[in-house]
């Protein structure tokens, strides 16, 4: 049925026929039904193998891709509009008639079948623009065969398609010269305008060019090509397509004499976009073209100095910290750099994580109510499972504020909240993250993975740093403008623990701000965090402020590490001249405060635990609403002496009306000992009364289960949960609280029945009891989880 109604649009357009000539209309309409039958016809006609395009978001170009017939061809969604020039242009020269006839035009195939008899070979195809689509969609020798089959290929496009589509698809397929097809491709290449900007004289010099590309082009035979377009303008001016006026000025214009290349900017971006969204031609990226422009241009001053210390590749990403966009996408120092491996995409590639990834860990340690930023964390000589952390600095503080230890990056309290949150949740937040490196399971990485023991990339790192300046919100960055996210952004820190260690993250001293403080004391915030790995193999620098998220990488691809290779010294500088030159709103100076997230807890002011009944004095500090439950300050004890106020007393060797009362800051005694070493004078802490004989703290609190250096065995249940252990332990006067802490962190309380079910990690585990009166007991078990 639709074939029929096709060949009766095909009977219209033979309309023009003179009727007394009909039988012979008849006998075509006679070869077109066979034709109709017989003849291969692809749909589309053309195959879908274009260039793939990188637009930035404002449609600038960025790269255009060769297709797989290494041809330079703008997808059709590009060439939509032609301009009226250009089609007037081609008509003229290459089908006159194209609205009048079929498909063929018999009389100038008559006219070429004598003119190629004369020659004795073929000069001349008489073709029309729709014979031309026949033959360019799959092009075969000039043979007399061919050309019929084309014929009836040409009767068959005809009856499938309007004329205005048979016209574009010519257009936008024909040849122009070497391997550019198609006229948005011609014009950009010879012209470097769009097309729709062209002038009679471009239009004219264009449309004269798909007839014998090979031979004619702006680069070859050009006074071949200027004689052609001339004789083009004259047909135009007398047919009155163009005025006189227009032609005077088209017939003086100069003639394309070069090739403009693409423009290539952001390639390795080009090749990212392309392989991850191979199935599409066109590609409205999120990238930011000046932004783009001006940080290679900062990454390309910088590697110039770089590479006179022996440093030789740098990346650096930029994206929205609201909308998760890529903005800049710098994936080396110099894509065409062979010496050092310039085309590797160094955004993507997997380097160690040096001490990026703290910030993260002591996020999660405000949720889990382990620490907020003043809380005081223990610095002492420390191995757990076998690994001893140092700091770079190979001292220790004793101990020192969480914000403190985040700011100097200190390894030990690092390791140590690590232990504490426990290796497998924060693997899991990683995880949870997007993080694309972690190949190994939880165990393999164990607590080196906070040192550098894990590898990252750039592009993971953005991310992750997004999510803590985006509320806690963590999703996928974003490389297509306006794209759906079809994933939902995970919610994995609360907004009051991004927020306060954002706090944390802008107070580090800035690359050279030691010395000109004043001159930057009005410069914009940025919540930032330095890395080095080991070996110094990569130098990091990542910031986040509420409108960008930058990270920086400097090192080798080739793995080899550099004495002059610091996060601070080498990549801090970069991220500061990419964020300093990037434009801001005023409004988006710095954070807001997620008040509604937040609550005031009241504080210990020496240890930052919660206030407990013998703290000294108190601080309200803010909290995340929703943080886990903190532990009581139990480095405040009381202590019961006597009357001189040298010796502690117990019940069992007290006078009645003989006792007061004290209390007193007591850190564990190998916080003391580094104390000391680092000269701090600290106050004597009385001895027991000496006149009671045989007095032992076990003697008032002691374990029942589990006994001390005891090994324990848990079964891993469903989901990879493990059981908790119900420990017990007796006290002397039941009624006491007693409160139970695991790893430094607080587990719960009990009263009377002293049993408690408690969660251990794989490996030495700390179990301490303090009871009221600040009496102290501590073992360390060790807990084998069974898979
Ligand atoms: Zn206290
Ligand atoms: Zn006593």
């Amino acid at each position: 049925m639709t074939i029929l109604i096709n060949l009766l649009s095909l009977l219209k357009k033979l309309s023009f026929l003179p009727l007394k000539r009909y039988v012979i209309g008849f006998g075509i309409l006679l070869l077109l039904w066979v034709g109709y039958v017989a003849i291969p016809l692809n749909d589309p006609i053309f195959d879908r193998d274009y260039s793939h395009v990188i637009l930035d978001k404002n449609n600038d170009l960025l790269r255009v891709y060769l297709n797989q017939k290494e041809q330079r061809i703008f997808p059709p969604e590009i060439q939509h509009q032609i301009p009226q020039r250009l089609i007037d242009s081609i008509l003229m020269f290459e089908d006159r008639y194209f609205f009048n006839h079929p498909g063929v035009n018999p009389v100038s195939i008559w006219n070429a079948w004598r003119r190629n008899l004369t020659e004795g070979r073929i000069v001349s195809g008489g073709s029309t623009i729709t014979m031309q689509v026949a033959r360019l969609s799959h092009p075969k020798s000039r043979t007399y065969l061919n050309k019929l089959l084309e014929l009836f290929q040409s009767f068959k496009i005809e009856s499938l398609y309007t004329k205005d589509e048979i016209l574009s698809l010519y257009i936008t397929h024909a040849p122009f010269g070497g391997n550019i097809q198609g006229f948005y491709a011609a014009s950009l290449l010879y012209f470097s305008k769009p097309p729709l900007d062209l002038t009679w004289g471009e239009a004219a010099t264009l449309a004269v060019l798909p007839n014998a590309p090979r031979q004619v082009s702006p680069i070859r035979n050009r006074d071949i090509l200027i004689k052609k377009r001339n004789f083009l303008l004259n047909k135009l001016r007398d047919t009155s397509v163009m005025t006189q006026d227009e032609y005077e000025a088209a017939i003086k214009e100069p003639v394309a004499s070069k090739v403009t290349p693409f423009p290539f900017f952001a390639p390795h971006f080009s090749d990212f976009v392309r392989k991850k969204y191979s199935s599409d031609f066109v590609h409205y990226t999120s990238l930011d073209k000046p932004i783009q422009m001006s940080v290679n241009a900062i990454v390309k001053r910088a590697s110039r100095s770089l590479a006179t210390k022996g440093i030789h590749n740098l990346s650096v990403l930029v994206a929205d910290t609201q909308s998760g966009d890529v903005l800049a996408y710098v994936g080396s120092q110099d894509y065409f750099d062979r010496h050092h491996s310039g085309a590797v995409d160094g955004v993507q590639a997997w380097r160690s994580s040096g001490s990026t990834l703290k910030p993260f860990l002591y996020a999660l340690a405000i949720d889990e109510g382990i620490a907020l930023p003043d809380t005081k964390l223990l610095d002492i000589p420390t191995t757990i499972n076998g690994f001893t952390p140092a700091n770079a600095s190979q001292s220790f503080y004793g101990v020192v504020s969480m914000k403190q230890a985040l700011i100097e990056s200190l390894n030990v309290p690092a390791t140590r909240v690590l232990n504490t949150i426990g290796v497998d949740r924060f693997y899991l937040f990683l995880k949870s993250a997007g993080a694309t490196t972690l190949f190994r399971d939880a165990e393999a990485y164990g607590l080196p993975l906070i040192l550098g023991g894990s590898e990252t990339t750039i592009w993971d790192l953005t991310s992750f740093y997004r999510g803590l300046g985006n509320n806690g919100l963590f999703s996928s960055l974003s490389v297509i403008k306006n794209k759906e996210d079809d994933t939902l952004p995970k919610q994995l820190l609360s907004p009051g623990a991004s927020y306060l260690t954002l706090n944390i993250l802008k107070e580090l001293v800035r690359p050279g701000t030691e010395y000109f403080w004043d001159i930057y004391s009005n410069q914009w915030p940025l919540a930032w965090k330095t890395g080095t790995s080991y070996g110094q193999r990569d130098a990091w620098a990542v910031g986040v402020s509420p409108q960008y998220t930058i990270a920086v990488w400097v090192g080798n691809f080739s793995g080899a590490g550099n004495s002059n290779l610091s996060g601070a010294r080498s990549a801090g500088p970069i991220l500061f001249d990419v964020f300093n030159y990037l434009p801001k709103f005023l409004y988006k100076r710095w954070f807001s405060e997620p008040d509604s997230h937040m609550k005031l807890l009241s504080t210990c002011s020496d240890t930052g635990l919660l206030a407990g009944a013998y703290c000294h004095q108190k601080e309200s500090r803010w909290a995340p609403l929703s943080m886990n439950a903190m532990a009581v300050c139990f480095y405040h004890q009381r202590l019961h002496l006597d009357q001189s106020g040298t010796h502690q007393v117990c019940s069992k060797c007290w006078t009645f009306g003989d006792v007061k009362t004290d209390s007193r800051l007591i850190y564990p005694p190998q916080v003391r000992k580094v104390l000391a070493e680092n000269g701090a004078i600290l106050p004597q802490i009385p001895g027991h009364n000496p006149a009671h004989k045989g007095y032992h703290f076990d003697s008032v609190m002691s374990w029942i289960y589990p006994k001390a250096n005891s090994k324990i065995w848990i079964p891993r249940g469903v989901k990879g949960t493990y059981q908790r252990v119900a420990c017990k332990l007796a006290h002397i006067s039941p009624q006491s609280i007693v409160f139970w802490y695991v790893n430094d962190r607080f587990a719960g309380q009990t009263q009377t029945y002293h049993e408690l079910p408690l969660f251990f990690q794989q490996g030495l585990n700390e179990l301490v009891a303090i009871d009221e009166e600040g009496r102290r007991i501590r073992q360390t078990i060790t807990v084998a989880i069974k898979k």
